[in-house]
């Protein structure tokens, strides 16, 4: 058999054993060159293809091979960056051989989503309230979070104990509701007969509204007093609505009373809750109240890697490496980055690289500066040695191109940028004003030596810029 007939004939082998959408990623554009003494050699596009087939797939591979052809001994992979060219269509359009049994295995999305709260008749009936992804398995634990993790576990193995009522705060897409859900989640597993209410303050102030407009608040009362475990989400959203403050002002009493656990989340601490009434904030101080913050970088990274395994995407390390740098908001954001980088990549059917990603960042924010373009070169020691070194570097980090660093144009955003590259360039490689004024189209030496004046100035000013400096610095391998 030829060579690419039967690399054709290992992938139909291999496809019904490997995820469509992992087998799609890593296969697509593989060919086979040829047969070196019994080898069988195949190109792939990417150095990271090559990698992760052959830690992950060579086995199979292999023995496929060696099934189909008994006179090959052995599989070896080459690069072929044209095959990661766009339009490239000399190998395997291994699409074809997945859509023949397109049985899409679809997921239903919270199918899990559990079943809980009391009737009227103190039956059990489905409430699609918590989400079973939310899990404390899936929570990753930081420096910064410990304490609300603990503090959860705590109330998970005993509800109703010391940590009552729990009052978990931190600024948004921090995992409040992740934690909140987690506790639900988690004392359902332990006490299956629990009676556990999870709901947002805004659905409750709904709730509030509409019983008493249909007069039906003493059945209203009921379903939330009967509960063993209370989660209450987002309490800040009681502001100023009092008949609703009032209602759970009572509800919290008598739960608390009966030491039925009581858990809520806030964007903010108790004592900031201004436009809540204080009997009922000083309430929300009596048990625990811990903040969530955002994570370091180790911990974001972990985070990425756990939703890495929960979403099946396949990233590569430095990549992960280079969200985690660049996102500084909040997990959410996170999320929302390597979301969009699996989905792009899915689609687009290529590996998302950090260029790829830098520009989903940018995206979902202009003014962001990018570090750590060079987050693999930097495994290797890179160092920043050339003018054309520091430009690419200034310009990645200031969202602007090396042709606006070089060109004439004299607004802030790309002056300032030009002038501490010229800066840069000066005091770390030691060009001098001539050949620095000629790298950037031609400027007289006079121009650069005012720059860089100017921005030793700065630096002695403008706490910001240091920071800048010193990232870029970084960047530069210094
Ligand atoms: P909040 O309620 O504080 O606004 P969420 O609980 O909705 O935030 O969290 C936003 C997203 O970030 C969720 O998808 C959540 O799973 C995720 N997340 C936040 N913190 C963590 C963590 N420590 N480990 C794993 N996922 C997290
Ligand atoms: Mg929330």
């Amino acid at each position: 058999m030829a060579s690419k007939d039967l690399w054709i004939s290992v992938l139909k082998r291999l496809q019904p054993t490997i995820k469509k959408a992992h087998f799609i990623t890593w296969f697509q554009n593989t060919i086979a060159l040829e047969n070196k003494e019994g080898i069988l050699v195949i190109g792939v596009p990417t150095s990271f293809a090559r990698d992760w087939i052959s830690a992950k797939y060579g086995v199979k591979v292999e023995q496929a091979v060696k099934e189909l052809d008994s006179e090959l001994t052995g599989v070896e992979y080459e690069i072929h960056s044209r095959l990661a060219e766009k339009g490239c269509n000399e190998g395997v359009d291994v699409k074809k051989l997945v859509s023949g049994d397109d049985k899409k295995v679809r997921k239903v999305r919270n199918v899990n989503e559990v079943v809980v709260s009391r009737g009227p008749n103190n039956e059990r009936v489905a409430s699609k309230m918590l989400n079973v992804k939310y899990d404390m398995n899936t929570f990753v634990v930081g420096n910064d979070n410990r304490l609300p993790h603990a503090a959860s576990t705590a109330v998970i193995n005993m509800p109703g104990g010391i940590y009552n009522p729990l009052y978990i705060y931190g600024n948004v897409g921090l995992g409040k509701t992740h934690l909140l859900q987690a506790i639900g989640n988690g004392i359902l597993s332990s006490f299956p007969d629990k009676v556990v209410k999870y709901i947002t303050a805004e659905k409750f102030v709904t709730d509030v509204v509409q019983a008493i407009s249909k007069r039906k608040m003493s059945s209203f009362k009921e379903q939330y007093r009967n509960v063993d475990v209370f989660l209450l989400d987002d309490v800040q959203f009681f502001a100023r609505k009092n008949s609703s403050q009032q209602e759970f002002f009572h509800t919290f009493n008598e739960l608390y009373d009966r030491n039925k656990q009581i858990v809520i989340t806030s964007d903010r601490p108790p004592s900031e809750l201004d436009d809540l009434e204080e009997r009922l904030t000083s309430r929300f101080g009596m048990g625990m109240v811990v903040e969530l913050l955002f994570p370091d970088f180790e911990t974001r990274l972990a985070i990425l890697h756990q939703k890495c395994r929960e979403f099946e995407g396949i990233i590569d390390p430095a990549v992960l490496e280079f969200i985690a740098t660049n996102v500084h908001n909040n997990v959410r954001e996170l999320e929302g980055v390597l979301r969009q980088a699996i989905a792009e990549s899915q689609l687009e059917n290529r590996v998302p690289t950090i260029s790829s990603v830098a520009a989903i960042i940018k995206r979902l924010n202009k003014a962001q500066k990018i570090i750590g373009y060079d987050i693999e070169a930097k495994r290797q020691n890179y160092m920043a040695r050339t003018a054309g070194d520091v430009m690419n570097i200034v310009a990645g980090f200031y969202n602007v191109t090396v042709q606006n660093l070089q060109g004439k144009d004299r607004h802030k955003e790309v002056m300032r940028p030009r002038q501490l590259c010229m800066y840069l360039i000066k005091n770390e490689l030691g060009d001098s004003y001539e050949k620095i004024g000629s790298g950037f189209g031609g400027r007289n030496h006079t121009t650069v030596m005012h720059a860089c004046n100017k921005m030793s100035d700065m630096l002695k000013k403008d706490v910001n810029l240091v920071k800048d400096v010193n990232a870029i610095k970084r960047e530069m391998g210094l």
